[in-house]
């Protein structure tokens, strides 16, 4: 198969996700009183509604409703005040009333957008000729370095339920396939649910994973759900299918499963726009088909042809009235939204002078963001940058840090007292326990002398014994002062902090 570069050469790879998110941080499941939880014993979590008894009547759970409401507005979309329940019909042991409820073609949240700061190397993987976004219009406007924004339209957000978990035992890589038994946990059945799916405005692998990062992010600072790909609680369908470059009709798609990652995600569609290419190129064609995803042998399957619409035989669920939203409804929940990443991010770069890419990172996470904004409160004025470079480029390594610990780590690289690798060890060493930083340095002796008084000395006497580079120096041969802090260094026993050395000597070179 050719590399993806290659393809997209000649060939425009169009991708449309459909995402799946669980509303963990509910307390109840959608439409009965069952707590939710991952960790009880299978099928304790269990009542006529969620096990589709005839008779028993669905209520809707109100903070789901609200939850959804928030995903929409933090995806810029319409909230719909009128909209209804559905039942999607379908024969499977994991829905037991046989049809699952879900929206119909007005979904709560409609017509939304997100917009995709892509950079790095997978800016590359947009072709630079390409100058207009996936909605066709919007023109893309390239930074020097090659990143770029892209909006990515939201079609619709809608509410729905999960079905049970099945585990198939004695099969290959889980699968149903050769299976010799199936168990089935309905503790998961009437999980709410919220279904996300976007316009195919996504034009390259890159672009998708970054997506789902964003909505993840996006998510998880609502507070909705914990927004885990690998245990589930958020699934991801890529679609994808090719066109010629140039041409505006869409091709024939398929829709891509199994995707526990974003690594996952990116290797899948990028896999799948391989074969594709070479399909077609080959004069074949692309049917319309599910496909399982296979990390392990980093490939793409075949698990179904696609079942249609009306397959499902979807109607108005007698049980649900529709809703009528109300104003005041929907401000609560507007309310309720707590700062984004995107607003976060443009507030720590005007704030505290941070790079555009490391305020993002910070910014991205909740509990990131938090930890990073608890350490500036308790570093000196003026340590917000070195805070951020100290979360950015050494805490991912020590997870179990305390904000005390990071604001004071930073509070010595502020003033010089350690370098960035001792703090490294430092950090190293404390990792994981309560102690301080500052005392850590201090039992090591590696606290470096930044008191002018006791360096000068140090200093001058290299400077009358160094008489060759002193010459040097003056002849015009400036780096020489590196050779001379190293002897500065040397005669301080390390101890000598040397930035101030540097100094030191350029004040008395050019005295
Ligand atoms: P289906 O009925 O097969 O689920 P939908 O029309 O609901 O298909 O679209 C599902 C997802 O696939 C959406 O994210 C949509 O943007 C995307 N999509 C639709 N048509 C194409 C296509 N030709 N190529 C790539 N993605 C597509
Ligand atoms: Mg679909
Ligand atoms: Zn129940």
């Amino acid at each position: 198969m050719k590399k993806l570069a290659e393809v997209l050469k000649d060939w425009e790879a169009v991708i449309g996700l459909e995402v799946h998110t669980e509303l963990t941080t509910l307390d109840t499941k959608m439409f009965c009183n069952c707590k939710l939880s991952h960790d009880d014993p299978p099928n304790t979590n269990v009542c006529p509604v969620c096990l589709g008894m005839p008779g028993a009547l669905p209520v809707p759970n109100r903070k789901a409703i609200q939850y959804i409401v928030m995903a929409g507005l933090a995806t810029n979309c319409q909230i719909q005040r009128r909209s209804m329940f559905y039942r999607k019909h379908y024969f499977y042991p994991d829905m037991a009333k046989n049809f699952q409820t879900t929206q119909g073609p007005v979904a709560i949240c409609m017509h939304g957008h997100l917009d995709l700061a892509v950079s790095g190397e997978g800016a590359s993987e947009r072709p630079a000729w390409e100058t207009l976004a996936g909605d066709g219009e919007t023109p893309i406007e390239r930074e020097k370095d090659g990143s770029y924004v892209a909006p990515i339209r939201i079609l619709r957000i809608h509410m729905e339920e999960d079905a049970a978990k099945m585990v198939h035992v004695g099969g290959e890589e889980g699968r149903i396939t050769a299976a010799t038994e199936s168990l089935i946990d309905y503790n998961r059945c009437g999980t709410p649910l919220i279904e996300l799916v976007t316009e195919p405005d996504l034009r390259t692998p890159e672009e998708a994973r970054l997506f789902m990062e964003k909505l993840q992010q996006t998510f998880k600072t609502l507070g909705i759900s914990d927004c885990s790909l690998e245990s589930g609680s958020m699934r991801c369908d890529g679609n994808v299918s090719l066109r010629r470059r140039g041409e505006t009709k869409l091709g024939t798609k398929t829709e891509m499963k199994n995707i526990n990652s974003f690594k996952s995600l990116h290797d899948a569609l990028e896999y799948e726009i391989c074969r594709q290419a070479e399909v077609l190129e080959e004069g074949g064609i692309v049917y319309q088909e599910t496909r399982h995803w296979e990390p392990s042998r980093h490939r793409t399957v075949v698990m179904r042809v696609k079942e249609t619409a009306d397959d499902y035989r979807l109607f108005p669920d007698p049980d649900l009235a529709p809703f009528d939203l109300t104003d005041d409804f929907i401000e609560e929940a507007r309310a309720k939204i707590p700062e984004l990443p995107d607003a976060k991010r443009d507030r720590y770069v005007a704030d505290f002078g941070l790079k555009r890419a490391d305020a993002a990172q910070l910014a991205g996470d909740p509990s990131t963001a938090e930890t990073f904004e608890k350490s500036v409160a308790l570093a000196p004025d003026k340590a917000a940058k070195t805070v951020a470079k100290v979360m950015v480029n050494l805490v991912p390594a020590y997870k179990a840090l305390a904000p005390a610990q990071i604001a004071s780590i930073s509070a010595l690289l502020d003033e010089d007292a350690i370098t960035f690798s001792q703090a490294k060890d430092v950090l190293e060493a404390v990792d994981g326990t309560d102690r301080d930083p500052a005392a850590v340095v201090d039992e090591r002796g590696m606290r470096q002398v930044s008191d002018t008084g006791a360096l000068e000395p140090i200093v001058d006497e290299v400077l009358a014994r160094c008489t060759d580079q002193v010459q040097q120096y003056h002849d015009g041969n400036k780096k020489v002062v590196g050779y001379l802090v190293g002897q500065c260094m040397k005669a301080s026993k390390g101890t000598g902090n040397p930035k101030l050395f540097n100094k030191l000597l350029r004040q008395k070179l050019e005295a």
